[in-house]
């Protein structure tokens, strides 16, 4: 959940309680007090989200140079939110309104969990021609017309953001089962219903997009209906809070709030790898709430075990309760997740379509909603009927820049060893002969480029150094291919090794 959609909601409460008026641009009262910060960290998870409906490129020439300027309230109790975009220029402005204007207002409207309404106009500081505006006059109205609205809006529904972090959206009835998730899904169930006392801790683990989050969510909802104090976190904001409050003298009120708790989540747990003073202090959460018998739920990407970098006694803790993971969806499931988003987003999706779609894309869940929602956007843009022509061009499109390869640690050392004559033992080892110690950068390189892997997995990997380690071979190589032809030629060769 973003700030701006946690400060939402008390907003909203406040100016409920102050305003009724219907009118946009002379509503002083209902004037937001976000910072161009909070703004701007909005967008940022705007464009974060539309990424997955619109070309890279796309994105980076129209939509991330837009600025929202304002953000206010209207509609009774105040529950629309209305956002005021800036263009850089004329041209961007009026290209937006046209195009991407309904799905940016979608988006918004999905992050901040409320009905939005978008106006765009552009900065007259760019365009020297129109120094007689204020910057905001020439607003369209057109978004804010109904027969504008894109399809793919959901009837709005205004949730009470509480503190509890969790997604309103993942539920168990709109996760579909099949072969990959069935025992993740009973046993999520299960725990749902018998908190602190089935499994615990429950460790859910799978690639990306696989649907780690929308269980772990879906558990944490069905609890909070049972009126269990429950809080999902992401390790990395577990991460900055107990920093925060290590800097504000705040910790009692830090170990509360995590240690008061009928269920915790948190989520991609693998973030807090090379950072021991969280570890420690999760280790101390993590006792406290089971000796309580308080329930744990984590979720990585990788099993405990598989977590290089993590405490010992953290692995030992996490694969004490119960392991369950999420496989790549079958066909099958694959049609029926497409057939259930098509039908919640109230879009006629014809079955051969989701046949196509269903064959096509079979890595995992999130690119099929990415590839669904890229179909959707351009339907509703050009008005064209969704058909198996259009889906073969997002399907196209999709596979344009995709990796087919899985690349891991194994095949970048198995590469590089070859290449400068060492033993693997050799790179993983102490020993810092110059070849040996050129190879083992160039093997950090490569898995910082390559892989998805963090500076602390990579760093602990290579025979547990640390993270500054694995920064500085990265920089030590990245100079030197720069400044070094026969080296950066050799390195061009290797890394085509790797990636064919
Ligand atoms: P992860 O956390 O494993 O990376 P997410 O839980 O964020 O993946 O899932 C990515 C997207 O795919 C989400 O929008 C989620 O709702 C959807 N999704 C994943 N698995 C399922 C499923 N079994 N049924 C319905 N939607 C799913
Ligand atoms: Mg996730």
């Amino acid at each position: 959940m973003n700030r701006v959609a946690n400060l939402l909601d008390s907003h909203i409460s406040d100016i409920a309680r102050n305003s009724n008026s219907n009118d946009f641009t002379n509503s002083t009262e209902k004037k937001s007090s976000f910072s161009s910060e909070d703004y701007q960290e909005l967008w940022d998870e705007a464009c974060q989200e539309l990424a997955t409906a619109l070309d890279l490129q796309l994105l980076n020439t129209w939509i991330k140079p837009l600025k929202i300027s304002n953000l206010e309230f209207s509609g009774a109790n105040s529950k629309e939110t209305k956002i005021l975009l800036t263009a850089p220029n004329k041209f961007s402005c009026a290209h937006i309104e046209k195009n991407y204007l309904p799905l940016i207002t979608s988006t918004l409207s999905k992050l901040l969990i409320s009905k939005v309404s978008t106006q765009i106009s552009f900065d007259k500081d760019h365009n020297p021609l129109s120094n007689k505006t204020t910057g905001l006059e020439k607003i369209s109205s057109t978004a804010l017309k109904k027969k504008d609205t894109f399809s793919l809006v959901p009837e709005p529904r205004i949730h009470k953001v509480d503190d509890s972090n969790l997604n309103p959206k993942y539920n168990f009835s709109n996760f579909v089962v099949g072969s990959c998730n069935q025992f993740a899904h009973a046993v999520g169930l299960k725990v749902a219903q018998s908190l602190g006392t089935a499994f615990n801790p429950l460790f859910i683990y799978g690639g990306v997009g696989l649907g780690k989050t929308h269980l772990a969510n879906a558990i944490g909802n069905s609890s909070k209906r049972q009126n269990k104090k429950v809080l999902l976190v992401s390790s990395e904001n577990f991460v900055s809070e107990l920093i925060a409050s290590i800097r504000s003298n705040k910790m009692d009120a830090f170990k509360s709030k995590f240690r008061s708790l009928d269920l915790l989540i948190v989520d991609d747990i693998q973030f807090i790898i090379g950072k021991e003073r969280t570890q420690e202090e999760f280790f101390h959460t993590f006792n406290e709430l089971y000796n309580k018998h308080k329930q744990i739920i984590i979720t990585s990407d990788k099993t405990p075990n598989e977590l290089i970098g993590l405490e010992d006694r953290l692995k030992t803790r996490f694969a004490s309760g119960l392991s369950v993971d999420l496989q790549s969806p079958d066909y099958e499931t694959r049609v029926a997740i497409i057939s259930n988003k098509a039908i919640a987003e109230k879009v006629n999706l014809p079955e051969e379509v989701a046949r196509l779609l269903a064959s096509s894309i079979t890595s995992n869940v999130r690119e099929l909603e990415g590839a669904l929602n890229r179909l959707f956007a351009l339907s509703s843009v050009n008005k064209v009927e969704i058909d198996s022509k259009l889906a073969q061009s997002v399907i196209s499109s999709l596979f344009v820049n995709k990796k087919t390869k899985e690349i891991n640690f194994e095949l970048i050392q198995k590469v590089v060893a070859e290449h400068f004559n060492v033993s693997l033992n050799d790179l993983l080892g102490k020993r810092r002969t110059q070849n040996i110690a050129s190879a083992r950068h160039v093997c950090m390189y490569f898995c910082r480029k390559l892989t998805n892997y963090s500076y602390p997995e990579i760093g602990a990997y290579f025979g547990g150094r640390d993270h500054c380690t694995a920064i500085h071979a990265f920089k030590v190589v990245s100079e030197k291919i720069n400044t070094d032809k026969s080296f950066s030629d050799d390195l061009e060769r290797l890394e085509n090794k790797i990636n064919n």
